[in-house]
């Protein structure tokens, strides 16, 4: 049984302490054990870093970038065993998982833009003879905390540029599938990263709880559950630590009677089903505007929803694969048993299903549930399972309302051929990251990701320039040089 380590100062560390097995969820087997890091190791990680720092940070900013570049081409020579590693921890498929790394790889080509990212801003002869300007200065320190969900891309999104501002990093990945973590840390490594720049500690609330008390870690990028999430945000800040820290989510479609249905179904079948739901993005409700629009949607749904397939990660004309854990899986299931004791109509069900040769993997069907309302459980909290709710209202404005009122504002969506609904839609609803016909709006590297309301504790968005900013502070100075021989009196108001 292979037994991970941790990667610390540019080495793999063995670690004979508390550890967890590490599942293969199509199989329901153990593949490898994980170790949960102690106190003292993580320290000795942030001594790494925190050792590391000094020369890192002066090292011009081209030459960090270019570590970035060699990293960018690694991740693509090495991208179908990085999507192996994913498949058989996560389960996602194999052209899911490729996916993933593109969005990944994209984060890091935006890093590579450093050197122009941290330029400046310069002010010549703000005053007599005097110059202004701003810079942006690492941090030192800082770590990230991840989720299952994604354990390439959601790094991806903190390191590279965390990295490539001149901090040292500490990444403490999900103790769910961290094989493809460590093997980042392998090929940044080979890309020619000096020792203690990134480290990673694999492990569970002891590893996240001293990164958060140890005063040499500065800031706290988090990913993952709210209630983590807002945890993690209030016991940072206490510390006086930067924290973003990102949470769940409950993204909805809203169903205009004049969208194209066959589109509008196709894009929701890949949105609400692919990665088995799991994913923060997930369109998890469709609010249909109309009883027609309603009937219209839920025929054509039914209908597609037949030919959807699940199987393992290997064979790539599955379009998703199990779930994380069999606690998910009963997790799962126990929303549309409470969806159903509700009076929700279960109209396509996916519990109990059993795949040949996989009887002991943690598979749930695509599951269709119509007449949702918005005082049920299934409603109210994230299912995070393969999984449509819809619900049917009479207009625009009610559905709307609806979103506005959940407590999460992630991703949301409205498909419509209306150009000013669509408007007015983008305008006025109280989401973060919002679609026009696009299902899953994740930005591009280049613009930043983050939710409103419970889907976000903390400022500053993941990625893009927010990236930049909260990975660094803001020094401004102001310099003049008097000629020589000209002596000045004393000024006592304030300077103008
Ligand atoms: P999770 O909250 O269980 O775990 C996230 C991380 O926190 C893991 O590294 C885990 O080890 C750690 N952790 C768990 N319990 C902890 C505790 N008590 N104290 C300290 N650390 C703890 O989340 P998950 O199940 O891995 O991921 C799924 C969740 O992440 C979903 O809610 C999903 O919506 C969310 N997510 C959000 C985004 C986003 O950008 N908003 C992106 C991806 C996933």
């Amino acid at each position: 049984m292979t037994q991970l380590g941790h990667f610390i100062d540019g080495r793999m560390v063995s670690d004979d302490g508390r550890s967890q097995e590490v599942f293969n969820p199509a199989t329901g087997d153990v593949s490898k054990t994980v170790p949960l890091a102690s106190k003292e190791t993580v320290e000795t990680a942030i001594a790494a870093a925190q050792a590391a720092y000094p020369a890192w940070r002066d090292t011009p900013v081209a030459k960090r970038a270019r570590v970035m570049f060699n990293f960018k081409q690694l991740l693509e020579e090495n991208s179908e065993k990085l999507a192996a590693l994913i498949g058989e921890e996560h389960g996602k498929i194999c052209h899911d998982a490729a996916g993933e790394i593109q969005r990944g790889i994209e984060n890091v080509e935006y890093a590579c833009a450093a050197p122009e990212l941290l330029k400046g801003e310069f002010s010549k002869n703000s005053g007599p003879g005097i110059d202004t300007w701003s810079e942006f200065q690492p941090l030192g320190v800082v770590a990230g905390i991840t989720p299952f969900n994604f354990p390439v891309m959601v790094p991806l999104w903190m390191f590279p540029m965390a990295i490539v501002c001149g901090n040292c990093f500490i990444l403490k990945p999900s103790e769910r599938d961290p094989s493809a973590p460590m093997f980042l840390a392998e090929l940044l490594h080979e890309a020619g990263l000096p020792e203690g720049v990134f480290n990673v500690v694999n492990g569970d609330k002891e590893a996240v709880d001293t990164l958060i008390n140890d005063k040499r870690v500065e800031a706290i990028s988090f990913v993952g559950s709210t209630a983590i999430a807002e945890q993690i945000y209030a016991s940072a800040s206490a510390n006086g630590k930067r924290c973003q820290a990102l949470g769940g989510a409950k993204n909805h479609a809203i169903i205009m009677p004049d969208a194209d249905m066959d589109n509008t179904v196709n894009q929701l079948l890949g949105a609400a089903f692919g990665s088995s739901g799991e994913r923060c993005m997930a369109l998890s409700v469709a609010v249909a505007v109309g009883e027609d629009a309603a009937n219209r949607f839920m025929t054509k749904m039914e209908a597609a929803m037949k030919d959807l397939k699940f199987g393992p990660y290997t064979d790539n004309s599955n379009n998703f694969g199990p779930l994380i854990t069999k606690a998910h899986l009963e997790k799962v299931t126990g929303y549309i048993d409470s969806a159903e004791n509700d009076g929700a109509t279960i109209v396509v069900d996916g519990r109990n299903v059993s795949l040949s040769g996989h009887e002991n993997g943690y598979f749930f069907g695509a599951t269709l549930v119509d007449h949702v309302t918005t005082e049920m459980q299934s409603y109210k909290e994230e299912i995070f399972g393969p999984v449509l709710q819809v619900m049917r209202v009479d207009t625009m404005q009610e559905a709307m309302d609806i979103i506005d009122a959940h407590e999460y504002g992630n991703g949301t969506c409205i498909f419509t051929r209306d150009g000013e609904a669509a408007r007015y839609f983008t305008d006025n609803i109280k989401v973060g990251m919002v679609g026009v016909n696009v299902p899953l709006p994740v930005p591009v590297s280049y613009h930043s990701f983050g939710g409103w309301k419970r889907s976000i504790f903390g400022d500053l968005h993941a990625y893009g320039p927010d990236a930049v900013r909260f990975y660094t502070k803001r020094k401004t100075i102001t310099q003049r040089w008097p000629s020589a021989g000209v002596r000045e009196g004393a000024v006592f108001s304030m300077p103008s």
